[in-house]
């Protein structure tokens, strides 16, 4: 999608902060935080939302990815949201499928 501006992070062609990046996903902060922790994972192809994904690999896939990233970052120690805000009653902004990753960094670490 030519227009779409998580299309054009995952094309690395405007900046984010990256986290981690795996083959068909990528995992960046969110420009606008709202905790301390708040990180956006998304396929890097182009899917409007949640139900417009009918692959279950790309899901676990994903999902894989979330997991290395929690475990890596250890936001397992204090806790951590994964939030899907689907379609504009459910709060979407940004029609590009993401996760957020939501969490307080209790334990501290890593800084930043
Ligand atoms: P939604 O409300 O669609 O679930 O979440 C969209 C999120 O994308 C928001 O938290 C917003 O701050 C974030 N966002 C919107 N545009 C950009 C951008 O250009 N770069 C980054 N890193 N985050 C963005
Ligand atoms: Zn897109």
């Amino acid at each position: 999608m030519d227009e779409c501006i998580f299309c054009k992070i995952a094309r690395k062609e405007i900046p984010a902060e990256i986290i981690r990046e795996g083959n068909d996903w990528i995992c960046f902060k969110d420009v606008h935080p709202k905790a301390p922790v708040h990180w956006l994972v998304i396929p890097k192809a182009h899917y409007k939302n949640f139900q417009s994904v009918d692959n279950g690999q790309l899901y676990g896939n994903l999902m894989m990815g979330i997991r290395e990233i929690v475990s890596e970052h250890s936001l397992e120690n204090g806790g951590f949201r994964i939030v899907i805000n689907t379609g504009k009653d459910g709060g979407q902004t940004v029609s590009h499928l993401h996760f957020h990753i939501l969490a307080k960094r209790s334990m501290g670490w890593p800084p930043g």
